[in-house]
């Protein structure tokens, strides 16, 4: 019998729902205050997550939820590049799961 590893999760900005880390991204503030979109889930800095949903985008977008999360504060391009990351890694799901 193999071993059951314990999935990490985390929690998404967006709907708050405790999530596998694999199927969220990751966001990170840099040492000089700058919001990151981590790919690789191995750059220095505050981490937050969120889901790989369009919705969850919007409500961490209305909410003000991912400032909260890095009390920093965000400017509109930061989301429409998390925005532009969910979509190409959303594609890039559904042409792995083909
Ligand atoms: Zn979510």
């Amino acid at each position: 019998m193999p071993k059951v590893k314990k999935i990490p999760q985390r929690m998404c900005v967006g709907c708050r729902e405790m999530v596998p880390k694999k199927q969220l991204l990751r966001l990170v503030r840099t040492t000089d205050n700058a919001i990151e979109i981590d790919l690789t889930g191995k750059k220095a800095g505050r981490g937050a997550y969120i889901c790989l949903e369009k919705e969850c985008l919007d409500k961490a977008r209305k909410g003000k939820k991912l400032e909260r999360a890095f009390q920093a504060p965000i400017s509109p391009s930061v989301y429409s590049e998390i925005e532009d990351s969910i979509k190409k890694l959303m594609e890039q799901k559904s042409t792995q799961s083909q």
